[in-house]
């Protein structure tokens, strides 16, 4: 059993730190001849990392979007009021969170029912929202206490 420091397990094998090849600061999904991470150029990966969006290099999710671009996606369509636009209430919430370090940890916390439940408690100014048939009363029905 080996005790490798840091991440959280065997399955963690890509994240992001100074490449040992190139001396840039970028993801490390390959690995380097003692096993060391080093980047997609030094490890000779075709594959790019790229976010289709920002361009940002990092762990694409869905395929093509960084965890950020998704985080952003996510909130939006969570957070959406009826406009296809988050609430500008609700703007500074989403920037916080989007700003916040390890959106990957913000996604998984957003699979939570009752986290976004408490999110959309402050929407409550748009009653007569459209889609809320479709995203299931429960989020529309039940409300966090006051
Ligand atoms: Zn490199
Ligand atoms: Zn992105």
């Amino acid at each position: 059993m080996r005790s490798a420091h840091g991440r959280s397990g065997p399955g963690v094998c890509t994240f992001r730190g100074c490449c040992p090849g190139c001396r840039a600061d970028r993801l490390l999904p390959g690995r380097g001849a003692t096993g060391t991470p080093i980047c997609r150029d030094c490890a000779g990966i075709a594959r790019d990392f790229f976010c289709d969006r920002c361009g940002f290099e990092g762990l694409l999710l869905g395929g093509r979007l960084c965890e950020r671009c998704t985080l952003t996606d996510t909130l939006g369509r969570l957070l959406d009021d009826g406009t296809g636009h988050v609430a500008a209430s609700l703007q500074p919430l989403v920037t916080s969170l989007k700003e916040m370090d390890r959106p990957k940890s913000r996604l998984i916390w957003l699979r939570n029912p009752n986290v976004v439940r408490l999110l959309r408690g402050g929407r409550r100014q748009h009653p007569a929202h459209p889609r809320r048939a479709a995203l299931g009363n429960t989020l529309a029905n039940r409300r966090p206490p006051a």
